[in-house]
């Protein structure tokens, strides 16, 4: 199996967890070096904050509110930044480290808060330059004001169109595992996620959930007869034919192969054994056009009901399952309501 997509919460821990350790070894670094220099406040601020990336360090790896922790920790980092700019006996070196704000949000918070973050801390820290230099000696101070200016404007555009091609690419990965390759419905991986989500929304307002299992009959016979390709054509037919007929909120997927399920919230057992016989009929009445010639399909379809088959959507699968088997050996082209007591 497939180990799982890093998405952004995943990449963002692993940086969050970078940026602790980097803190934390600058931090031990900095106190020393502003010990040396009797800059006391500048030292215990140092530790305080070394002590604060030790302890987030540890809680990083199971917090469900990374971003919360994250900002948690970025507001006194960036302002103990700000406060080391602002502090008259630093040296004018110091300036270059406004560099790594926008690469550091961007990384962190994204796209918005990356943006917001950087406008308002990158501006802040080179007003505090100007507070610094520029009445001392203005035309250096003004040359090095432009060139660290324009460095990190250069930065904070380049931070910012990683981070929209980034976020824009895993939302196209995050879409394409979650569909059918030939069909473009929804795949298995989706339908368990959004069974998830609807069994909450069923549970939480006690309303009914159902599940429909769909399998093309002697499907075999098409790509038998007129080859692979038209085979797949019969699929895709199949699924425009069927989405037509279901509501918006319902999900039609794939299972694999010539199986299909649809997921129908608010619709009780009864209720979805009337729409999967309307679906039959539908696909019953309108058949393929191949090569001029009407292809004829039909289903064979099991009905399963949240709370009455199980809570999982395995027991769910199953008990539609075993139904449209019974369908099968009924004769095909026929629906096997929810009702129908499950064959063991
Ligand atoms: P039944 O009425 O009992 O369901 O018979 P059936 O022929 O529909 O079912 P069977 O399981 O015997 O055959 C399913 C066929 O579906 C076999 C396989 O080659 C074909 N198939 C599976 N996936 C695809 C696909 O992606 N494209 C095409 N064209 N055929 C596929
Ligand atoms: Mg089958
Ligand atoms: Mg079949």
């Amino acid at each position: 199996m497939l180990p799982p997509i890093d998405h952004s919460d995943q990449s963002r821990r692993r940086m969050f967890k970078t940026l602790l350790w980097v803190t934390m070894c600058f931090g031990v670094l900095f106190s020393i070096f502003n010990a040396t220099r009797g800059l006391w406040l500048l030292v215990g601020i140092e530790v305080i904050y070394t002590t604060l990336a030790l302890y987030m360090l540890v809680v990083v790896e199971r917090t469900r509110h990374l971003k919360a922790l994250t900002i948690v920790y970025l507001i006194p980092f960036l302002g103990v930044m700000m406060a080391t700019l602002a502090n008259p006996n630093t040296s004018v070196g110091i300036f270059a480290w406004i560099q790594t704000i926008p690469i550091i949000l961007y990384l962190l918070l994204g796209l918005r808060l990356g943006l917001i973050g950087s406008l308002i801390f990158v501006s802040l820290g080179l007003y505090l330059y100007t507070q610094h230099y520029t009445e001392k000696n203005p035309s250096d101070s003004i040359g090095f004001l432009l060139d660290i200016g324009m460095a990190t404007l250069a930065i904070t555009i380049f931070s910012h169109t990683y981070e929209h091609t980034r976020a824009e690419n895993e939302k196209r990965l995050i879409e394409l595992i979650r569909t059918d390759y030939l069909t473009g419905l929804a795949n298995r991986s989706k339908l368990t996620e959004i069974f998830c989500r609807e069994r909450a929304h069923a549970q939480r307002n006690q309303s009914p959930l159902a599940l429909v299992y769909l399998d093309i009959d002697h499907f075999k016979q098409i790509n038998d007869r007129f080859g692979h390709e038209t085979g797949d054509q019969a699929l895709c037919h199949f699924a425009s034919v069927l989405s037509q007929r279901l509501r918006e909120t319902d999900l039609l997927c794939r299972l694999g192969g010539e199986e299909f399920a649809a997921l129908l919230p608010n619709t009780s057992a009864a209720q979805a054994t009337r729409i999967a016989e309307q679906l039959r009929e539908q696909l019953e009445s309108n058949p393929m056009d191949v090569q001029g010639m009407p292809l004829h399909m039909t289903l064979s379809a099991g009905v399963a009901s949240l709370g009455r088959d199980g809570e999982r959507l395995d027991q769910l699968m199953s008990a539609a399952d075993k139904r449209t088997y019974a369908a099968k050996r009924a004769g095909r082209n026929q629906v096997v309501g929810g009702e129908v007591a499950v064959a063991s």
